[in-house]
């Protein structure tokens, strides 16, 4: 059902059940984290409320859905934040006054979003929700339908609107005029009016399930299998992750956590003061996770390997084979506690020169302490 939008079998039923019973809201709040599907699933509505079809399935052939593939539906808007133009003020109609690069810059966005509702729409220097174009959803919606059926507006990150939009959006929320559907997407619901989130029908969203990133990756990118695995685990429930992850040298990234654990291994404090220096130089928080999970997953490879379970990392099975022989007394359960530790307390805005420090010595140990104890 609805595959354009992958897993959230949960939301999907709460949806068709409004949608086969009638009683669809005039304003749905969808919420989660990033990159779980709230615009795909929007997008996903708008195209089964005006497919020619009339079915509960979109059948992505006639003249509608293939408007909205290209997001060029006269009933269905998709509003996000956009730049400012020269010399702009609130009055302007919210594209008029945007130089033609951007202009050309938010065309080929929305192309893309079409395309794969998946894509995180990225316009430069588009950081905020511009009241007019809130004010072009109270506008519109006055007006009846071109082709019938509701008029649907989604806006995406809602979040990111600014306080006078806020309250344009409140005003229309408060009387909503006909035949409309308002969906609102946002990963920080938190941040929203509380006003506006009162008058919304709220629909929270579920990370993604590793095993639904995985099969979306080898169906929809044609990912091989082992590749899929890792960049799934990596993902954190978020597709759009998952797909920005592709773009990543994975591998490389993979090499570099072998060469950190060899360094650790030596002993040498120069080396892995450097090392640490260097991973902590880039201070991307979730650059040093992904590094850390990639770690993780290659310890636990290595614990599975010894039990004869399969891995992930399926072409570094001769470096594990290696590492377990030379260190048969590692404790392994220790070296992975280690890491998820270290994870977590970056996640937590630990430091992280010290915590990746810290790291290295629980690492030595763990691996080292009963190999030196026998000698
Ligand atoms: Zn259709």
């Amino acid at each position: 059902m609805w595959h354009r939008v992958i897993g959230q079998q949960r939301v999907k039923n709460i949806l068709l059940s409004a949608l086969r019973t009638n009683r669809l809201p005039h304003a749905y709040l969808f919420a989660g984290n990033e990159g779980v599907g709230k615009d795909a699933m929007a997008l996903e509505l708008a195209r089964v409320l005006h497919c020619e079809k009339k079915n509960e399935e979109a059948c992505g052939e006639c003249a509608s859905c293939l408007k909205l593939n290209t997001l060029q539906h006269p009933d269905v808007k998709f509003i996000t934040a956009l730049p400012l133009g020269k010399s702009e003020k609130s009055d302007d109609p919210p594209m008029e006054k945007l130089a033609a690069a951007d202009v050309e810059s938010v065309q080929e966005q929305y192309r893309l979003k079409g395309e794969n509702p998946y894509h995180r729409i990225a316009i430069a220097r588009a950081n905020i929700i511009k009241i007019n174009s809130i004010r072009d959803v109270r506008r519109e919606s006055a007006m009846s339908s071109l082709y019938g059926g509701k008029k649907v507006f989604i806006i995406s990150n809602a979040d990111e609107m600014g306080d006078e939009a806020s309250n344009t959006l409140l005003k229309t929320l408060e009387e909503p005029p006909g035949d409309t559907l308002l969906i609102l997407t946002t990963s920080r619901p938190e941040t929203l009016l509380q006003t506006i989130i009162s008058r919304c029908q709220l629909v929270r969203f579920d990370p993604l399930t590793e095993g639904d990133i995985r099969a979306a990756l080898i169906e929809r990118e044609q990912v091989e299998d082992s590749k899929a695995t890792l960049v799934a685990r990596l993902a954190n429930g978020s597709y759009v992750r998952a797909l920005e992850l592709l773009k990543d040298d994975v591998d490389g990234l993979r090499q570099d956590v072998v060469n950190f654990v060899r360094t650790t291994l030596t002993g040498n404090a120069v080396a892995i003061s450097e090392q640490v220096e260097q991973l902590a130089s880039s201070k991307d928080r979730e650059f040093v996770v992904r590094f850390l999970t990639l770690m993780l997953i290659w310890f636990r490879d290595a614990f599975v390997l010894l039990q004869g379970g399969s891995i992930i990392n399926l072409d570094q099975q001769e470096d594990l084979k290696r590492f377990t022989a030379k260190f048969p007394d590692a404790n392994l359960n220790d070296v992975m506690n280690a890491v998820e530790q270290s994870i977590s307390l970056i996640y937590k805005n630990g430091y992280i020169p010290l915590t990746l420090l810290q790291l290295t010595v629980r690492l030595r140990r763990a691996i080292l302490e009963h190999s030196l104890q026998r000698i």
